[in-house]
């Protein structure tokens, strides 16, 4: 064995560094694991801001952004989850900003904040249109400042339990090569998204769920896995996310017409309805031929040179680069693409799994405060809210807990099941399968849902699954094998597309991300407030339900 630690965290974006120097700060010898390195993670990318009822803007408070939430949501998060999101929210926000996290800041000096999709106030504290970044950049300098181990470049591929008890992590090592065992009295996973199920998205190339399968080889249910959030505006064709702050700022979205179509499907918030209904109402236009070349136009031109250059001067850049479109000249062809997964390991409010020792946090887990659809900047306040609770849970369950040893025997397992793949020489190659897998989960599992196209996109992936037994890696080198790797995610993606698909199909109703206009157009609260929980038996997903915790919000009609 590589170390023994009391918490291994899983996972350097935002949530895994947040639960990192919490885990530290209780007195706890903690070591990170990242894939690539952590300022490299997907965290880094987030654009538009973080949610938190600061009141700086306006006379804002935790109540009504947990109201929006839950509303935002569609009655699927779990209302004691969200609850402890949005009143800790402020704390934490404050925390980052003693850090160093350098926020924009309203004429008086205090944390500016702008108004984000389905939010009754302005309650969006960001860093120009580059806050993932500037978060990253200071939770990766409070871990330089602390003694804690982080193993960069290390892949996690399987996760070690024995005595009904987490016990480690059985990574690849990138640089040199060779599986490592580490061990650990707690693992945090936080692995982030898994936006690379489909071909357009705003996610990473990192972004593969393997976090969230790790769990569910080892039994852990996900949940809500049918949930996948489209956001309004992608760019066309990369996929690559134009941020909300736009429409916080007043951008337009118009059709071939020249129209505001959102007139027609949320006639008080506008551009500011949540982004299920926007990324609907889109598709809509797209279907009907209000399109051009399969997009629609987000128009930031009435917003004058001077506030894009100082407020979205990231997503000019991106614009012009990605699309060859100046905004302050052009409006910016967008379409809605795969951005966040609101389902994944369920977690308690501590971070915890059914499996003893295994936390998770941020957009791998499933706690839910996201429920059916999640508010723009409720993510990465959920990462370092949920990333902190986690960090100190694992720490001070850790610390009264003394004894690891995992078994060698699972190294020795893992390193046999490795050398399979790596001997096999004969079949096929791994970017057909993921090809096939993205282009038809986007095809038949994206905005609008339909069950003949569920059922044949859980056909496709079944076959995917079988075609997988037989797939060759080509490189059989030590030295940065992402061909190995890339394989070892592929596995991950399809059953995790399996899941989706067998959850997507039980709810036999409408609701947030997941949309059934042909056959089950409403939402149905009298048999579907509950959430849908997947483990995996027999090569195959298996469903069951859990009821949506309801405290003092009871369902109403969602309008925008
Ligand atoms: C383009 C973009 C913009 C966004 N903008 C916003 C925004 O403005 N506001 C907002 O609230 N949300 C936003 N989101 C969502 C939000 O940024 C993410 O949900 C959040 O940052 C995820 O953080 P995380 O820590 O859970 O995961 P990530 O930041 O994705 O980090 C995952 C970590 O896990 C590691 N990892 C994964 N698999 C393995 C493995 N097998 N072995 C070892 N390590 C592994 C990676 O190396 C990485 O360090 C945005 C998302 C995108 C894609």
């Amino acid at each position: 064995m590589e170390a023994k630690h009391d918490v291994l965290i899983v996972g350097a974006g935002l949530a895994g560094m947040r639960a990192a120097i919490e885990a530290f700060d209780a007195g706890a010898d903690v070591a990170l694991i990242s894939k690539i390195h952590p300022v490299r993670s997907h965290s880094g990318a987030a654009e538009g801001g973080i949610n938190a009822a600061l009141g700086n803007a306006s006379e804002d408070d935790p109540e009504k952004h947990a109201f929006d939430t839950v509303k935002g949501s569609d009655y699927l998060g779990d209302q004691d989850a969200i609850q402890v999101l949005c009143d800790e929210a402020p704390g934490d926000v404050y925390q980052l900003e003693h850090w160093g996290a350098v926020f924009s800041r309203t004429e008086d000096g205090r944390i500016a904040q702008r108004p984000f999709g389905a939010a009754g106030e302005p309650r969006t504290a960001y860093a120009a249109d580059i806050t993932g970044h500037v978060l990253i950049h200071v939770l990766y300098e409070q871990v330089m400042k602390r003694d804690l181990a982080v193993y960069e470049e290390w892949f996690a591929w399987k996760l070690v339990e024995d005595e009904g008890r987490c016990q480690g992590v059985i990574c690849w090592d990138l640089l040199n090569g060779g599986l490592k065992m580490v061990g650990a009295k707690t693992v945090i996973l936080a692995t982030g998204g898994a936006g690379r199920l489909y071909t357009g998205t705003t996610n990473a190339y990192s972004c593969t769920g393997d976090g969230m399968a790790m769990a569910l080889r080892m039994g852990v249910p996900l949940k809500d896995m049918e949930m996948m959030q489209f956001h309004p505006t992608t760019l066309s064709p990369s996929g690559v996310l134009i941020t909300e702050g736009c429409r916080g700022e007043g951008a337009y979205l118009l059709n071939s017409e020249g129209e505001r179509f959102l007139v027609r499907y949320a006639p008080n918030a506008m551009e500011l309805a949540s982004r299920d209904v926007i990324s609907r109402a889109e598709q809509t236009e797209i279907d009907e031929g209000r399109a051009i070349d399969g997009n629609v136009l987000l128009d930031l031109r009435h917003l004058g040179a001077d506030r894009i250059i100082e407020r979205l001067h990231g997503t000019r850049e991106l614009s012009m680069v990605f699309a060859g479109v100046d905004p302050i000249h052009e409006p910016i062809p967008v379409r809605p693409g795969a951005h966040y997964h609101m389902g994944g390991i369920d977690t308690d409010v501590d971070g915890k799994t059914v499996l003893e020792g295994l936390y998770a946090a941020g957009e791998c887990a499933c706690v839910s405060v996201h429920g059916a659809n999640r508010l723009g900047g409720n993510a990465l306040m959920e990462t370092i809210t949920y990333g902190k609770r986690s960090g100190r849970a694992a720490a001070e369950w850790a610390l009264a807990n003394t004894v690891v040893a995992p078994p060698e025997s699972a190294l020795t397992d893992a390193e046999q099941k490795l050398q399979a793949l790596l001997d096999r020489t004969d079949g096929e190659r791994p970017h057909a399968i993921r090809d096939e897998m993205a282009e038809t989960m986007h095809e038949n599992f994206g905005v609008f849902r339909r069950e003949d196209q569920m059922r044949r996109q859980g056909e496709i992936v079944a076959g995917l699954l079988e075609r997988y037994e037989n797939v060759v890696v080509e490189d059989k080198g030590s030295v940065f094998n992402s061909d190995l790797t890339q394989a070892l995610e592929l596995e991950f993606l399809l059953e995790l597309a399996s899941c989706m698909v067998e959850a997507g199909l039980a709810r036999r109703e409408s609701r947030g991300a997941h949309a059934r206009p042909y056959d089950y157009p409403n939402r149905d609260d009298e048999s579907f407030m509950k959430h849908t929980l997947v483990t995996w038996a027999d090569g195959r997903p298996q469903l069951t339900w859990e009821p949506v915790r309801v405290t003092k919000w009871q369902p109403q009609e969602r309008t925008y």
